[in-house]
């Protein structure tokens, strides 16, 4: 399931072979075009074209970093605005457990939800944190930015709606803003953005305590609340992480003239 990911800027030939490759239903896979971060994040961005996107403060920011030949890992640990967009998220109920490295989401640029949420080493993303009740009651931290806090007390409202059993899956939340990296990779993760939240950890599973082994015990009623409000779950990714959702709202503005 190792797939070469998508060399940048190079000769059409190559890119076809990438294609063919990537066009089985295995991996049904179409990289995102950049249009979708500035639906998703409209607050932030005025555009994009080929080879940036325009922030609304006038800045440019390039999508590539000029490195066709990096590993999974070096784009977990160093992603490029590209990486970020390579990995299609599915919405809907998972078939079938995630391929290894299939971790739509886990590429995340550094240098992007840093200017949109803020530093947390410097402080600035806590300026933006509010408490937001969750389920049972006891407060979590989140960013405003990007209405964040507003859309987790709407998943809020419906998870309390769900029957007792699956309810219950739902809280004691195990965190939300963490200024802190993931454990693997040492990049930043969504929690130190306070874009982030993870739900009880009592029927949770992570690929790292388990070797790997994939297991859910999530149902995709919670699943689903989260990802009608733009949020993705660690438990649709070859490195599960099932207690997991962050803000990613670009996985769902994807639909566009390529498509
Ligand atoms: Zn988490």
């Amino acid at each position: 399931m190792n797939a070469p990911k998508a060399p940048k800027r190079i000769g059409a030939s190559v890119s076809f072979v990438f294609v063919a490759v990537f066009a089985s239903p295995l991996a049904h896979a179409q990289a995102i075009s950049p249009q979708a971060l500035v639906r998703a994040y409209p607050d932030h961005l005025a555009g994009a074209d080929e080879a940036s996107v325009q922030w609304r403060d006038g800045t440019k920011q390039p999508l590539s970093d000029g490195r066709a030949d990096k590993s999974f890992d070096e784009k977990l640990r160093r992603a490029s605005l590209l990486d970020q967009l390579s990995l299609p998220y599915k919405t809907g109920p998972l078939a079938q457990p995630p391929g290894p490295n299939d971790d739509p989401g886990r590429f995340r640029n550094a240098a992007f939800f840093d200017k949109m949420y803020g530093d947390c080493d410097k402080g600035e993303t806590q300026k933006r944190l509010v408490d937001v009740p969750w389920v049972g009651g006891k407060a979590v931290r989140v960013t405003t930015v990007n209405g964040v806090a507003d859309k987790l007390r709407a998943i809020r409202q419906e998870l309390e709606q769900l029957p007792p059993p699956v309810k219950r899956l739902t809280f004691p939340s195990a965190g939300a803003f963490n200024c802190r990296v993931v454990k693997d990779t040492g990049a930043r993760s969504m929690h130190a953005y306070g874009a982030a939240i993870d739900i009880s950890i009592a029927q949770a599973d992570y690929w790292l305590w388990r070797k790997g082994a994939y297991r859910n015990r999530i149902p995709y009623e919670i699943v689903e609340i989260f990802e009608r409000h733009g949020f993705i779950w660690g438990g649709k990714w070859g490195h599960f992480d099932t207690m997991h959702f962050e803000y990613r709202p670009e996985f769902f503005a994807a639909k566009d003239k390529a498509n």
